[in-house]
């Protein structure tokens, strides 16, 4: 049993009883006050829990050194806790991976790929981009001294290319989304501008105000100002506007936004840390200290009685077990591998454990001689629009103008044909092939590739978990006497597929298991 230590008594004071507590005295806008000046705003993982106490002497564990198990850790250190993080891997950040020259990986039944990028040339495998308003995420970097980038998520001079029948008489032509927008928005105008002139259109506006509109349409630039048509214009770029009919038929049009989102993939601004996403676990990891995690420690069972909790873990590089006491053990690592780890857990949790399903997410790094991208077509960042077996299809937002760069070839969370069944030699032709319908540079300039499979790699089984319905994720994050799951997909605000979702999961679990071992 943890030794009791002299403020275990207390109860604990979190963030949310300390503002109450502000509220009774002062009324609510004392409270804002009080958060708004402490940076406390709730972000889309919510606030940060505010912690006070110690519990004398409790040990914990925590399995897993991702974004959720490194937060878990380094908030523990904060308050004191004598902690330890069991790593399989060896390295930090889990799916937050950055391949580089020398980094390696063996696929589960399958190859072994080892990276011949070039030094500095590197791809993020996993979480590339964070939205602006993930501020769990972006504070954290803040805090820990990891640099930031813009991530430029969409680029006016990004192609549209679409194969096929469906996009009419535009199939298999290079759309730039800077002469769409012109094009879409131009015709419209020009249509709407003689329909008002004609008097067809029965406008809940008076007379001044319909010419203010007109007035509007025209200084929007798109319109010639005499005789009010939409020709060819300098900012749209060289040639003539495509026929609006044929616009509207290819369905471009549809992905088309004039004010960019939030949250989620279409959010603007995005951004990245300079230098690869493992910047980020990688300053976790600076600031918790050389000798708190403990690599290459496979957990293998994790077993709870009254007096506490024994793990067991296989160092992969000896072969040894170690058998390891703790009072709590926050698990971290993905549901898909806890499955099959021999712990003791209720029958609910573990089949809430069992009922979570990973994405089947794939990428592909293609590393190239010349930024032929950049030089030849002036695209900075941003993708491509297509309908290509691709997924997304990426050019780096970082290192402009240097010489060589790598392109991010095939990103996709579900299942590209049978490419998963296939040698890693095939999925990076199948990808080269289709690529040169937009770029045919790409054959030329190619020089490597390294593809991560996520449902091929271990310690992973699967790329980001998918939400959970609110009932599995209530008992997800239930605490089980001593053990606590904490991973991203525990996440208690449904965004599992993030990484402020593992930030939030990470919060979680660490306020449950303060509020346990305080009570103890
Ligand atoms: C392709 C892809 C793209 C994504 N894009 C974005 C994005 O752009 N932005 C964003 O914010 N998020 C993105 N995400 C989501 C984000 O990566 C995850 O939500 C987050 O990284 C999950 O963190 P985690 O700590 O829960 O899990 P993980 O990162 O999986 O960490 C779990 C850790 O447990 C370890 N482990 C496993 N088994 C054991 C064992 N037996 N013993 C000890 N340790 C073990 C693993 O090695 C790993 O380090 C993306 C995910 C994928 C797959």
């Amino acid at each position: 049993m943890p030794k009791k230590s002299p403020t275990a008594a207390l109860p604990v004071l979190t963030r949310r009883r300390f503002l109450e507590r502000l509220g009774a005295v002062g009324g609510s806008s004392l409270i804002m006050t009080a958060m708004t000046s402490l940076d406390l705003m709730a972000g889309q993982a919510g606030v940060r829990p505010a912690l006070t106490g110690r519990p004398g002497g409790a040990k914990v564990l925590v399995i897993g050194a991702g974004v959720s198990g490194l937060v878990v850790g380094y908030e523990l250190g904060k308050l004191g806790y004598d902690f330890r993080i069991l790593e399989a891997r060896d390295r930090v950040g889990g799916l937050a991976w950055t391949v580089r020259r020398s980094s390696e990986h063996t696929e589960i039944n399958g190859e072994r790929q080892v990276c011949a990028f070039d030094e500095g040339l590197s791809v993020n495998v996993g979480p590339w981009r964070i939205p602006y308003t993930h501020t769990g995420v972006l504070n954290y970097c803040k805090e820990l001294g990891v640099p930031l980038q813009i991530f430029v998520n969409e680029s006016d001079a990004s192609y549209f290319y679409y194969e096929g029948n469906a996009a009419g008489s535009l199939s298999s032509t290079r759309v730039r989304l800077r002469e769409l927008k012109a094009d879409m928005i131009g015709h419209t105008n020009e249509l709407l501008v003689k329909a008002i002139d004609q008097r067809q259109l029965d406008l809940p506006l008076t007379a001044e105000d319909t010419q203010r509109f007109v007035s509007f349409l025209v200084a929007q630039g798109y319109l010639d100002s005499s005789d009010h048509r939409y020709k060819a214009f300098t900012n749209r770029g060289p040639g003539d506007p495509y026929d609006f009919s044929a616009l509207l038929r290819s369905g471009f049009g549809n992905r088309m936004r004039s004010i960019p989102a939030r949250d989620g993939t279409a959010a603007a601004p995005m951004f990245h840390p300079i230098g690869g996403m493992d910047q980020f676990p990688k300053g976790f990891q600076r600031a918790i200290g050389p000798n708190r995690i403990v690599f290459n420690a496979e957990t293998q069972s994790v077993h709870q009685n009254d007096a506490g909790v024994k793990v067991v873990y296989l160092d992969t590089k000896s072969g040894r077990k170690t058998e390891v006491n703790a009072d709590y053990v926050v698990v971290c690592m993905p549901l898909s591998v806890l499955a099959g780890v021999d712990i003791n857990l209720s029958p609910e949790m573990m089949e809430a454990v069992r009922a979570t399903t990973y994405s089947n997410s794939a990428k592909m790094g293609l590393a190239m001689k010349r930024r032929f991208w950049e030089e030849d077509d002036q695209i900075f960042g941003g993708h491509l629009y297509s309908n290509l077996p691709l997924g997304e299809f990426s050019y780096p937002s970082n290192d402009y103008f240097s010489r060589k760069g790598v392109l991010l070839g095939l990103y996709a969370n579900v299942a590209v044909g049978n490419l998963l069944d296939q040698p890693v030699k095939a999925r990076v032709e199948h990808v080269l092939m289709h690529a040169s319908k937009v770029h045919p540079q790409i054959r030329q300039e190619f020089e490597s590739a390294y593809a991560v499979w996520w449902r091929r790699v271990r310690y992973s089984q699967g790329g980001y978990a998918s939400g959970a319905t609110t009932a599995r994720r209530a008992q997800l994050s239930k605490v089980e006497n001593r053990i606590i799951l904490g991973s991203a997909a525990t996440a208690p605000s449904s965004e599992p597929d993030w990484q402020e979702g593992a930030v939030s999961a990470g919060w979680q679990a660490l306020t449950s298991l303060h509020e346990r071992a305080m009570r103890a």
